[in-house]
């Protein structure tokens, strides 16, 4: 059963993951149609552009009220496009949302302020400083379906606070759930040529990243983001690009194991496993892996569909897990709880850990994006930690320990771009933290206090103060120069 399938070459079928019933059939948006999007965005840039920046802020922070008196409808659209359970959709969508959207209209008046440095140097006393953030112009928004309103709605709210406008683009197997985002965005007030939507599949995206736009801001897949980065470097075009992981957890041996094993089976399976930052890969030192992976057997078992978890949200996702659990079962490693797809109309796949894991095997090594604790016994933190580093993918990690200042140093010593103590896969909801991968998990980052400033130029105005002395080198070089 296919959730995205290609009616012609202009339209997609799309099917509810959870029982394959007909949604919708979408229109794949043409080259036109994008750079027809982008030509009323940029048309329409300037004055929103010329509005303070407060009055922009109020605009978006009204949209949390919207957000909240419409989170029903939230929650069924993604519930609709990927049958993820209740819970998760409040949880993953509609509460980071709000915290998003608060977060960015507190930030930004002071973020986006003119400043006003004081200059040190010798060579130009006679100046003052001064450094506007300038919007870039026309945003260009990618969006994957795995949190696909959250993912949609977050860069968007920063472009546009940042006085740019936004032609979004969603991905295909969930575009309405990015559509609402941009609804509740025009119902708040923000006009709609200032934020649009564009559908279609990936010839869409790339006619957006190819198009007359001033900076891409991509989150989706590795394979995707090369192509987006050959196409902006080519037009130096700027560009973020948030990408895949296989995030580690290490399990130290004085990790609280109820913990450990509970986060083990929780931050592998919420969403079904396909998020970024879900725990990909365990690594348990072998003094406590027993007793870890007995806990993390019960916990696993104890996993109800559609209460705890949802179907895999499309069917190449199915095929992906299926595939890597056996080549895993082939090369040695033990299926200790579930390992196969359920049969049935929906993309269920059961709730799975497996253990005595290597490196050998594709589970431990490329992105699989499902519901699947995966083990591998290490001697010591050490080890851990090389094993963990042994990945292509940087994005995200976790260390279990009852010791901080252990945490913080093996943190130190992780090749990610974020690190979790006691906890994984949260930060994205954390608006303060910096968030962006190393390795090939991205280049650039989103969140944090500086991410604002991602959608602007910051321009230095250099000013004269006519009041002042002469200025000591200034043509024509004179004797006593
Ligand atoms: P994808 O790359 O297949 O698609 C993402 C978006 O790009 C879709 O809208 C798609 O239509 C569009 N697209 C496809 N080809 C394109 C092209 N050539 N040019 C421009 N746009 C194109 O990714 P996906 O399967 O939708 O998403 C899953 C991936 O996203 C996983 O690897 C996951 O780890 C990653 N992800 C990363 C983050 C993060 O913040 N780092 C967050 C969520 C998901």
């Amino acid at each position: 059963m296919a959730i995205v399938q290609p009616l012609d070459s202009s339209r997609l079928r799309l099917t509810s993951p959870e029982d394959g019933r007909h949604l919708e059939d979408l229109d794949i948006g043409t080259k036109d149609d994008v750079d027809a999007a982008i030509s009323r965005a940029r048309s329409a840039q300037e004055s929103w552009a010329a509005r303070p920046v407060a009055e922009r802020a109020a605009i978006l922070r009204r949209a949390i009220d919207v957000l909240v008196d419409r989170r029903e409808e939230i929650v069924e659209q993604v519930r609709a496009e990927t049958g993820k359970p209740r819970v998760e959709a409040l949880a993953i969508e509609v509460l980071p949302a709000c915290d998003f959207l608060n977060f960015w209209c507190k930030r930004a008046p002071k973020d986006l302020r003119t400043e006003k440095p004081r200059l040190h140097g010798y060579l130009l006393p006679m100046k003052k400083l001064r450094i506007r953030y300038q919007p870039l112009g026309v945003v260009g928004v990618i969006t994957p379906w795995n949190g696909p309103f959250v993912l949609s709605l977050n860069p968007t709210v920063q472009a546009l606070l940042a006085g740019n406008s936004v032609v979004l683009k969603p991905s295909e197997v969930t575009p309405r759930s990015g559509e609402l985002a941009v609804k509740i965005l025009h119902e708040a007030g923000v006009p709609t040529d200032v934020v649009q939507v564009v559908h279609g599949d990936g010839s869409t995206g790339a006619a957006l990243v190819d198009g007359a736009v001033d900076k891409v801001a991509f989150t989706g897949s590795v394979e995707t983001g090369r192509k987006i980065a050959g196409t902006c470097a080519a037009k130096l075009t700027p560009y973020t690009l948030e990408l895949g992981g296989k995030d580690a957890m290490i399990v130290c041996s004085d990790a609280d194991v109820e913990r450990a094993a509970a986060g083990a089976a929780y931050l592998s399976m919420f969403n079904t496993g396909q998020v970024c930052l879900s725990v990909e890969r365990i690594y348990v030192v072998d003094s406590i892996a027993d007793e870890f992976i007995a806990r993390l057997k019960e916990k696993a078992a104890e996993l109800r569909y559609n209460a705890d978890v949802g179907p895999l949200f499309f069917d190449r996702q199915v095929d992906v897990v299926s595939r890597h659990v056996e080549d895993a079962r082939s090369k040695g490693a033990e299926v200790l709880v579930g390992g196969s797809r359920d049969e049935g109309e929906g993309l269920y796949f059961q709730p799975t850990v497996v253990v005595d894991a290597t490196h050998e095997m594709d589970l431990m090594t490329e992105e699989t994006f499902g519901p699947v604790a995966t083990v591998m016994r290490v001697r010591d933190e050490d080890e851990a930690v090389r094993m963990a580093n042994d990945c292509k993918y940087g994005l995200g990690g976790s260390v279990f320990t009852r010791d901080k200042a252990k945490a913080e140093r093996i943190a130190g010593r992780l090749t990610t771009g974020s690190v979790m103590h006691n906890d994984a896969a949260v930060i994205y909801g954390v608006p303060e933290a910096p968030f962006g991968g190393r390795k090939n998990s991205g280049v650039g980052q989103v969140n944090g206090t500086r991410s604002l400033r991602g959608f602007t130029h910051p321009q230095p105005i250099l000013l004269s103060r006519f009041s002042s002395k002469k200025e000591s080198i200034w043509y024509p070089y004179g004797e006593d120069t």
